[in-house]
């Protein structure tokens, strides 16, 4: 994926730091904002830079030239200042129509970037943005959206007084090529993205959490509390295992919805245990078309689920979150997540920052280890009525998880 990253603006509200210093070189904690932006998103894979300047534009330059980035970014001048839209229909040769990710590189923002590009890629298909979200202490000096049950933007509320909640917009986004198609058409020079393209794609606009850090170094106390804030928000992500519920923690009996049809499996408690005694933590992800069918309600499974999480504490196994997909296709309009969709994980990476990659699920079922494949969970283990977890652990005790799982694969 290549990325814009928008650097030209005056920083006027950021004076009298920017008096000598463009805003996207400005240093927390001793290193450039930009560098910052070119060092997270390379590591997300992102490897085409267009980086734009205006303002004291030179020292833009030197920092380019001298970057180890710099045979990655495309450099262009702005003798006026476009604007965003104007910036990307310069220069939408970039984007050689694929999906771009459009960064104002005066926030700081640090979050799990791949999974920011995954959740853009299995978007409901309706989106052709998706936009990062951040809960702002100051949510009237931002972009605060309104999203409906499937997390698409349905309003938008551009720095108004008492704003309806915190979710605010940390303009960095990632937009199918179609965007560009659209700016055209308004036939104009200055296109604001908040005020021309947001309003006009509400509905179709797809959302992260950035549940990590994101804060807009926009005046001099922002600045100031980037650089305090920046050590203690910025934690190592944790593993995780995530379970399938029927047929992996439970006898699957179909729609199973009362404690008495609960029947765990054996060994689960060993397993589980073992697991957490190697750090991961643990999540269930399940589908429940039951409610959609109407069989059960979402309170019959909560109850039978706060006992479920009894049984495991009385073993201190600790199920750090449950995550749900209520629906069905044939029912509800289709939904992002039933897996194989990989909402209800992606979702949950988000708000937990679990490194995927280092992170296992357990299911009996395709779309289990098809949901996991969709959010790059490489280790996955696909276990049938027949398994039993103790004589996987007894044979495989002296491995490594990884190993352990390679073993049973
Ligand atoms: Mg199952
Ligand atoms: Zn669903």
């Amino acid at each position: 994926m290549r990325a814009l990253l928008l650097s030209a603006g005056e920083g006027t509200r950021l004076r009298p730091i920017t008096n000598n210093i463009p805003k996207c070189l400005v240093p927390i904690n001793g290193k450039p904002l930009l560098e910052y932006w070119l060092e997270n998103l390379t590591q997300a894979g992102i490897n085409e830079f267009l980086i734009n300047t205006h303002y004291l534009a030179d020292q833009v330059k030197e920092f380019v030239t001298t970057s180890k980035y710099k045979n990655n970014i495309t450099l262009v001048y702005e003798k006026e200042l476009l604007n965003t839209g104007g910036t990307v229909l310069a220069n939408k040769e970039f984007f050689k129509n694929e999906p771009f990710m459009l960064v104002h590189a005066d926030n700081l923002s640090f979050c799990d970037f791949n999974t920011f590009i995954n959740t853009h890629n299995n978007r409901p298909k309706e989106c052709e943005i998706t936009m990062m979200l951040f809960k702002s202490d100051d949510p009237s000096s931002c972009g605060i959206v309104e999203i409906d049950e499937n997390n698409i933007v349905q309003k938008f509320y551009e720095k108004v007084p008492n704003p309806p909640s915190n979710l605010a917009n940390g303009a960095v986004y990632i937009c199918e090529p179609s965007i560009i198609n659209f700016m055209e058409q308004l036939d104009k020079k200055d296109i604001d993205f908040s005020l021309d393209i947001i309003p006009a794609y509400l509905g179709k606009i797809n959302i992260f959490l950035n549940n990590i850090y994101h804060r807009d170094i926009g005046n001099p106390i922002s600045y100031g509390l980037a650089q305090v804030e920046m050590n203690t928000h910025i934690k190592t992500p944790i593993k995780a295992v995530f379970l399938d519920r029927d047929g992996v923690i439970n006898e699957d009996y179909g729609y199973v919805y009362k404690q008495k049809d609960f029947k765990f499996k054996k060994n689960i408690f060993a397993l589980l245990k073992y697991y957490q005694q190697q750090g991961y933590k643990l999540f269930i992800v399940t589908n429940q078309s039951g409610i959609a069918r109407g069989y059960y309600s979402v309170d019959d499974f909560t109850k039978l689920m706060d006992w479920v999480k009894t049984k495991f504490l009385e073993q201190n196994i600790t199920i750090t979150d449950i995550a749900f997909c209520p629906h069905h296709p044939d029912i509800n309009k289709e939904c992002n997540c039933r897996k194989p969709k990989p909402g209800m994980i992606l979702n949950l990476a988000s708000k937990y920052n679990i490194d995927l990659k280092s992170s296992i699920l357990i299911g009996d079922n395709q779309s289990d280890i098809l949901a996991a494949k969709n959010a790059n969970i490489k280790h996955t283990i696909l276990v049938n009525k027949e398994t039993d977890y103790k004589v996987i652990l007894s044979k495989y005790s002296n491995s490594s998880p990884a190993n352990m799982i390679a073993s049973i694969q």
